[in-house]
């Protein structure tokens, strides 16, 4: 027996769900055993284009496009064979029809439900046209990038190979160029020097002169020549390191050894001190060449009665070791300290007097410290003097390359 309270619960019951029906954004409709329409909310009517009298007691079907009536006929009767909750079509896409025969996409998830002994089917109608349009959008928007970047990449590639060839054309013109200017400067020094020898007749002091100015702008014009060449080479990284293990102090001395003449002419005193033994991984030639640029700069650049001193000494960083070359010249200016390791970069106005070399030597000093993992700096302080520092690697070094210095 059903007393008036429960009637007044269940009714109260029926309408709560009636307005939560009606409340969902999704179409909602319920489909008898036979394919009707038997429930259904207002977001239906708004979807598909219709009022509720035109669909109630109406084949589902009206709701699909014609061509797939028939697959949903037989859909329809395999699903309530076995019902259960899942959404319809996984994976595809479904299309559903409105009223006036436009057709739009949608996912539908279906339930059971048992009204008695009829198993009805609640499907629910949810409108993807929106999420369609933006992901087609967003796919869109992709592969325009994606187009974008490869011609992007295309350009880049093809830039890459013109700097490429130009680079080696450079390489190729300094290289012949230099060879083409090297010959003839060296019968110019060569017949000055013969000349200044005055074997084949002597000169009066101005034609001494004259030739001495000859020999010495030669011999400068072949020195920067040379430069030029070396660090083409070095920058276009055909610069191969020959590397061998050996004991720096040999090389240390064998390097001051060769600026003691230009030294003793500036009465310049010149010594070692080698505060490590280590033996050394480096290229012997190019180690030599290092010193010697810092040498003969701190010759050059220390007026008469200076001191130099050239040495080894530990280094923070491990697997290296430091080498020093120190003098009391006339020092560098606390903003230049590193554009001197720039090409063509010369103190100037602080070194007037002083004659220059090409602005070359420290740039490939600097290269050459770094292809072998190393660094350089300098420390100074102007009209005392400089302190220029370089770490090498060490034999059995795991280190090369990074590190603090
Ligand atoms: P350069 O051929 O002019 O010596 P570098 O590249 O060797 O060219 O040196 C660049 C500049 O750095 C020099 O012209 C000079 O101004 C400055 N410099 C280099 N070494 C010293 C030093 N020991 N003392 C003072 N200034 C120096």
């Amino acid at each position: 027996m059903i007393g008036p309270m429960d009637e007044q619960a269940a009714a109260l019951e029926a309408r709560r769900y009636r307005e939560l029906l009606e409340a969902a954004p999704d179409a909602i409709v319920e489909v008898d055993s036979k394919g009707r329409i038997a429930v259904m909310n207002r977001a239906t009517g708004a979807l598909f284009g219709y009022e509720r009298e035109e669909l109630i007691g109406q084949r589902v079907e009206l709701l699909v496009p014609e061509k797939q009536r028939a697959a949903h006929v037989a859909r329809r009767t395999e699903y309530s064979g076995h019902a259960s909750t899942r959404p319809m079509g996984l994976g595809m896409t479904l299309s559903a029809r409105r009223k006036d025969g436009s057709e739009f996409p949608v996912e539908i998830s279906l339930s059971p439900v048992h009204v008695g002994p009829d198993t009805r089917v609640v499907a629910v109608i949810r409108d993807v046209t929106e999420r369609r349009r933006a992901e087609d959008a967003m796919r869109a928007m992709e592969q325009q990038f994606r187009e974008e970047l490869a011609a992007k990449n295309a350009e880049l590639e093809r830039r890459n190979e013109e700097v490429e060839n130009a680079d080696r054309l450079k390489s190729d013109f300094l290289a012949s160029m230099s060879h083409e200017l090297r010959t003839p400067l060296h019968t110019i020094i060569g017949f000055s020097e013969l000349l200044a020898e005055q074997i084949q007749g002597e000169l009066n002091p101005k034609q001494l002169r004259f030739i001495e100015h000859i020999r010495r702008d030669s011999q400068h014009l072949l020195e920067l020549i040379n430069d030029i060449l070396d660090l083409s080479k070095i920058e276009s990284g055909r610069v191969d390191l020959r590397l061998e293990e050996f004991d720096p102090r040999e090389e240390l001395e064998a390097a001051t050894e060769a600026i003691r003449p230009a030294a003793a002419a500036k009465s310049l005193d010149v010594s070692t001190d080698s505060g490590t033994t280590v033996v050394l991984r480096a290229d012997r030639v190019r180690f030599r060449e290092v010193l010697y640029n810092l040498l003969s700069n701190a010759v050059k650049f220390t007026p008469q009665g200076g001191r130099i001193v050239a040495g080894s000494e530990l280094s923070r960083r491990p697997g290296f070791v430091r080498f020093f070359v120190e003098d009391t010249g006339i020092g560098i200016p606390a903003g230049q300290t590193e554009a001197i390791f720039d090409k063509f970069h010369q103190v100037g106005s602080t070194t007037k007097g002083v004659r220059e070399g090409t602005g070359l030597g420290l740039s490939i000093t600097r290269h050459i410290v770094e292809l072998h993992g190393g660094r350089i700096w300098v420390e100074s302080e102007q009209g005392k003097g400089s302190r220029f520092i370089f770490t090498m690697p060490l034999r059995d070094s795991a280190h090369v390359g990074g590190g603090a210095e």
